[in-house]
Formats: structure tokens, C-alpha cells, sequence
């Protein structure tokens, strides 16, 4: 039946489940979530699945890497003809024709990792035979839904829909970022994945410029840093511990060696951001000081969550923040691919 469908990182189905839960509730949406531990999604069962996905954007949503409208659960599949039942599916789901888009994929789970090789061969048998029918478009459309087939197993799959403008754009909601071999650490795919999926074009164009002046709190060895610098930025990179020699050598990077929780800029920058392994409270409470003080224009800050309620915590930092920076603020927040047990955080005063 309807449901929504969301991808996570596999681990963190509670997380996303007390968020969909919590969400749903808030937005006077009866219903329950139905989980699997490790397996890298969370379907949240309500009246109104359409409504209820209305209600909660994806761009609003923590640990959802993708969000779907889930509309046919097909088991039992023939593995001599997938296509058949798939298609008739279609035809009583009452769906507008035509979706823009086909992805075949399976969540990011231990359990469905092996079915990726059976995802792309059909998807590529699939394509034309819903062309045929009237369910795709002939070429990629970007302004129609895109038609998700999820495999959970060889004959098991889910049908479900999203909206380009509601879900995110990348397969499996992973963005493949490649590792540049000159970056310091790996960390450095955080900053690159944070800007990619919590900006969006407009903003990274207007806010990401050369000779802008920018801080990176717990820098070492020096991958936001890095990111920033490439960015066409100038750094001030604060942290006990080495930055990579190339940095500094760079004649861009100010490296300081300095508590990131006691220092402040003597003017107002344009960028803080912050990886500083430490209390996710102490960490949000002082990135609020940071915007209460005006000490830049706008943050990206990661919250380690080591801890059991991750959920809780999360909101609870979250609030926190919100409040102790004490002016309206753009917000948001993501639990991001390059992400372990961790979120990453976009702020910006509102004008
Ligand atoms: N973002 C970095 C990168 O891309 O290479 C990695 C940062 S690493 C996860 C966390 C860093 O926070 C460590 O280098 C640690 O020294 C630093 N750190 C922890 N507490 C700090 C503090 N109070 N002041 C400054 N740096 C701190």
C-alpha cells in the first residue's frame, strides 16, 4: 500500500523513524514507521501518504538521504518476467502518465548491496517497455516525477514516485564524490558534499567567492581548509593539532594554534566552519555565540552524535542552538553520506 518510503544511512533506521514519527505528529498526521535495523530505510504507513509527504520536504529532513511516495509493494515476482506485473501495477495505481525519469536501484543496505547488478540490467530492460506503454518520457524531464523501482530482493520490489524539486537527485541519494589527491584528509568529501546538497546553485554561486575570508575550527590536517581554499578562499585554520605543509605554503591559509571553543575573529567573516570532535551541545552553543555576535555571515558545522538517542540529541542541539543564537535564522541540516555518526549544519541569519 501508500507509505513513505525514506533512504538512511543503514544504522540509523531509529533515528529516521523518531524523526518521521516526531514530524508526522507535528504536522497532525496519524501513522507508524516500519523499520529494519541495518536496513537502510524506514517506510512511515499513513491515511495519506501524499499529504503526509506535503507536509514533511525533503529538504527539511535530517536523516533522510531520499525521500519516495511509495504506491505498489510487489512480492513474489516472477523472475522470467518482472516487467509484466510491474506494468500492470502501473496501470491500477491511478499515477498521472508520465514520469520524467526511471531509477532501478535497492537501498544502501548489507542485505541489498548484491542486487545492484540486477537493478541496472533491469532498469535497462525496463526502460523501453515503459516508453511503449505511454509511463516514460522519451528523453529525461526534469519537471515530471521519476519513477523509483526499489528492489529489496530478486522478487520483491517497491514502486514509488518523486518529485525532482522534493527528493534528492542523486541515485540511492548518494552523491559520488571522487577523493582529489591533493586533499589533506577525506574529510575534505564532507565540506564538498555539504555545499553540494545544502546549497543550492544560486547560493553557492553568491556565496562562494574568491578572496572571501573564512575560519575552519578544528582544521587539522586541513580538508575543509582545503575545500575553502579552493573555493577562492583566504583561511584562518585553527587547531593544536598539523595542518598538511601545503596549505601553509599556499600563502592563503593562517594556521592557529588555538583553542576553536575561546577564539573570535577581530572582524566579521564570511564563512565559520567547524569539525571539532567535541560535545555536540558545546559545539551548537557556541556556533550560536558565533551568530549571536555576528562574527560571520554564514556556518557549516558538523554534530558528533556517539551517543544513544541520536534523534533527541539531534533536536535537542538543534533547539538549542536556535535559541542561544537568539535572531531568525535559515537552518539546515543533514545527516550526509561522507557523514558517520555525525550531522552536518547550514546557518545563515535571515537578511
Ligand atoms: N575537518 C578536518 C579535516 O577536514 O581535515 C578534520 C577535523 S578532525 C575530525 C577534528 C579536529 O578537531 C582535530 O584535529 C582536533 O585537534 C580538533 N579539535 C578538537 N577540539 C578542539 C578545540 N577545542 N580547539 C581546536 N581544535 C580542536
Amino acid at each position: 500500500g501508500d507509505a513513505l518510503v525514506c533512504y538512511c544511512r543503514a544504522g540509523f533506521e531509529p533515528e529516521l523513524a523518531a524523526e518521521l514519527g516526531e514530524r508526522a505528529a507535528t504536522s497532525g498526521y496519524a501513522g507508524y514507521a516500519r523499520t529494519e535495523r541495518g536496513s537502510g530505510y524506514v517506510e512511515f504507513v499513513t491515511d495519506d501518504a501524499r499529504a503526509l509527504s506535503r507536509a514533511l520536504p525533503f529538504a527539511q529532513l535530517i536523516f533522510a538521504r531520499q525521500k519516495l511516495l511509495r504506491f505498489a509493494d510487489l512480492r513474489d515476482l516472477d523472475p522470467q518476467d518482472r516487467i509484466a506485473p510491474i506494468l500492470a501495477a502501473l496501470d491500477s495505481s491511478g499515477m498521472p502518465r508520465m514520469f520524467g525519469e526511471l531509477r532501478v536501484e535497492h537501498p544502501e543496505s548489507d542485505a541489498a548491496k548484491p542486487l545492484a547488478a540486477l537493478a541496472r540490467s533491469f532498469g535497462n530492460a525496463l526502460r523501453p517497455a515503459l516508453r511503449k506503454a505511454g509511463w516514460l518520457t522519451a528523453q529525461d524531464d526534469r519537471g515530471r516525477p521519476r519513477l523509483h523501482v526499489v528492489f529489496l530482493a530478486g522478487d520483491h520490489a517497491m514502486l514509488a514516485s518523486a518529485h525532482p524539486s522534493d527528493s534528492s537527485q542523486w541515485p540511492l541519494g548518494i552523491p559520488r564524490l571522487r577523493m582529489h589527491p591533493s586533499a589533506p584528509s577525506r574529510s575534505a568529501l564532507k565540506l564538498e558534499e555539504a555545499l553540494l546538497t545544502l546549497l543550492d546553485d544560486g547560493e553557492r554561486e553568491a556565496l562562494l567567492r574568491d578572496n572571501m575570508q573564512a575560519a575552519d575550527l578544528g582544521a587539522a590536517p586541513g580538508g575543509w581548509t582545503w575545500v575553502l581554499m579552493r573555493n577562492g578562499m583566504k583561511v584562518t585554520s585553527v587547531d593544536n593539532g598539523p595542518l598538511q605543509q601545503a596549505l601553509l605554503d599556499s600563502g592563503r591559509v593562517d594556521h592557529l594554534r588555538a583553542d576553536g571553543f575561546s577564539w573570535q575573529p577581530k572582524r566579521r567573516l564570511d564563512w565559520m566552519v567547524c569539525d571539532m570532535v567535541e560535545q555536540p551541545r558545546r559545539v551548537a552553543e557556541r556556533m550560536a555565540t558565533w551568530i549571536r555576535e555576528d562574527w560571520c555571515r554564514q556556518t557549516i558545522f558538523n554534530l558528533k552524535l556517539p551517543m544513544k538517542k541520536r534523534w533527541d540529541e539531534t533536536r535537542l542541539c538543534l533547539e538549542l542552538f536556535e535559541r542561544e543564537a537568539g535572531r531568525p535564522m535559515t537552518i539546515r541540516a543533514r545527516q550526509l553520506y561522507h557523514d558517520r555518526e555525525e550531522i552536518t549544519v547550514f546557518a545563515t541569519p535571515e537578511a
